[in-house]
């Protein structure tokens, strides 16, 4: 584990060196959990975003995208539940000025009994060996029974506090925490002040404030903006049942804890896509919407063994299925995705809300209802991360030296060919220049002459750059050049005029796209 964090930590630092993440505001020491993409970065970061996009709207007739304001109308939050529903009770330390979110304190405590009682257990099993019986000793042990008094006490109040009436009971849940002794795990102490709600949401004002500005949030989610525009969207576009309507842009969440670099920002990009559909065939959509993304990740080469589903016990109010993608990052299969069956909660929310009637006229069947709908959700920078932590590789060649290299998956890499004139001299970086004016309106190509070739193509490696070229004194004579494959670090003698048709397809979001169907 302590080697992967190892890797991790050398990922973060490769993508500050080579252009692709660096931390906001960076001459200022950072803001936390808020990041900016360098000039590889937002490459990469535009190709994902092209790739979900095009396979999205570009391979299904039945899908149109949108792109709605950041802002919206404060009542959508109190539709969607997100002013009221999403509060979680935090608390600070005094002394440390750490903040923790109060119910997982005293989660924590009650797992902490848990171990006691199974600290006991398990020494007792060693002392009692094929004779132990684990009901008698639970039963018996007085320091398994006096944990297990204390914890179901704790769980007991717990439970009172989180179901009061009106909400969780705030003071309730800081009496907790004293009466427990809790400390805070920085400063030790048990400095806290009360207990207070937090919204995730980012809170701002609109219009000047003499003049009575109303307070206004910037979206958690781009959901909200597709269901506020269902009724346009389906009037305008004449949309007959199923259709789905795509979206990317920035979301912002006041997360508590940010960490883990681009895992969890507090603002970020998500690509959603809402899924309209007649009431009773959600689950049948809900499973070929799995399969559908669960194609388009693997599409990507990264290897079937690195994805999962994360089936979800406990679901969101308004959901009736719901799933994650999950794929092996350095610290763990984590989320990358979500998939969700959301029934009509929302457009039916809304309806309420603006007292405008969202429904849907069947021609088929000559009635109207409320649809029902399926969302795919996914971060843009999670994507991002999990490219990143499996393309990059510290490998060691056969003659003892070691390259650092990320193998993107060609589609997606910032730059697709790197081309070099041998020397400064003879013309050669004319010849270079030739073909870069040739082939830069078919994919995105560098000019590089600073440096010998070896410290060029290292250079190339780090950013992923699957093509390098050379123009050599052979180039001159008769228009040949050197053709280097990242991966396999092979060269070969080319003609200039074949190397467009050797590349395009290769580095071509449409060769990926392909695939999928
Ligand atoms: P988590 O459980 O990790 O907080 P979530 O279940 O709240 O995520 P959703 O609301 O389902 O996430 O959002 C959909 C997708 O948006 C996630 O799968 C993830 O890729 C991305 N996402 C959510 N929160 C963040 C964040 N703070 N930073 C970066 N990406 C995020």
């Amino acid at each position: 584990m302590a080697q992967q964090e190892d890797v991790f930590k050398k990922i973060v630092s490769h993508c500050k060196e080579y252009g692709f993440v660096f931390p906001s505001s960076d001459i200022y020491d950072g803001l936390g959990a808020v990041y900016d993409y360098g000039q590889n970065g937002v490459e990469l970061k535009n190709n994902i975003k092209q790739y979900w996009w095009q396979s999205m709207v570009l391979l299904h007739e039945n899908i149109v995208g949108i792109d709605a304001a950041i802002f919206m109308h404060p009542t959508t939050w109190k539709a969607s539940g997100h002013v009221d529903a999403f509060n979680d009770p935090l608390i600070d330390n005094r002394d440390s000025k750490k903040r923790y979110r109060a119910d997982v304190l005293i989660e924590e405590q009650l797992a902490k009994y848990e171990d006691k009682i199974q600290k006991e257990i398990e020494k007792a099993k060693k002392k009692f060996g094929d004779a132990f019986d684990e009901a008698q000793f639970r039963a018996t042990n007085p320091r398994v029974l006096e944990n297990q008094e204390k914890f179901d006490a704790l769980h007991k109040r717990y439970q009172e506090v989180m179901n009061a009436e009106g909400g969780i009971d705030l003071e309730g849940m800081k009496q907790i925490i004293l009466d427990e002794g809790i400390v805070c795990p920085i400063s030790g102490t048990r400095n806290w002040t009360d207990v207070r709600q937090f919204n995730l949401m980012f809170k701002t004002e609109m219009g000047s404030t003499a003049d009575g500005a109303s307070t206004i949030y910037l979206r958690p989610e781009t959901a909200q903006g597709i269901f506020v525009n269902y009724l346009n969207v389906q009037k305008t576009g004449r949309m007959k049942l199923p259709f789905g309507i795509a979206q990317i842009g920035k979301a912002f969440r006041n997360e508590i804890v940010a960490r883990q670099f681009i895992f969890r920002m507090r603002e970020f990009e998500q690509m959603e896509m809402q899924f309209f559909i007649k009431p009773g065939t959600e689950l049948d959509w809900f499973a070929k919407w799995k399969e559908t993304r669960m194609k388009w990740h693997q599409n990507l080469g990264f290897g079937a063994e690195n994805y999962r589903f994360h089936d979800h016990d406990k679901l969101a109010h308004y959901a009736n299925a719901a799933t994650d993608i999950e794929f092996h990052m350095p610290f763990g299969f984590k989320e990358v995705e979500g998939i969700h069956s959301r029934t009509n909660f929302d457009l039916s929310q809304h309806a309420k809300y603006s007292g405008k009637k969202i429904e849907y006229f069947d021609p088929d069947t000559n009635e109207s209802y409320t649809p029902y709908v399926i969302e795919t959700s996914i971060g843009v920078d999670r994507m991002f991360l999990s490219i990143m932590c499996h393309s990059y590789e510290e490998q060691q060649l056969p003659d003892g030296q070691t390259r650092t290299v990320l193998h993107l998956p060609a589609a997606l890499a910032p730059v697709k060919l790197a081309v070099f004139p041998l020397t400064k001299k003879d013309g050669m970086p004319e010849k270079a220049q030739e073909i870069i004016n040739d082939l830069r309106f078919h994919f995105n190509c560098k000019y590089e002459e600073k440096d010998q070739i070896g410290k060029r193509y290292r250079r190339m490696d780090a950013i992923g750059c699957p093509f390098c070229v050379t123009v050599d004194q052979q180039t001159l004579e008769d228009n040949t050049v050197t053709l280097r494959d990242r991966d396999t670090m092979e060269q070969r003698r080319v003609a200039i005029s074949d190397l467009r048709g050797i590349i395009e397809d290769k580095v071509s979001i449409t060769s990926l796209l392909k695939n999928l169907l």
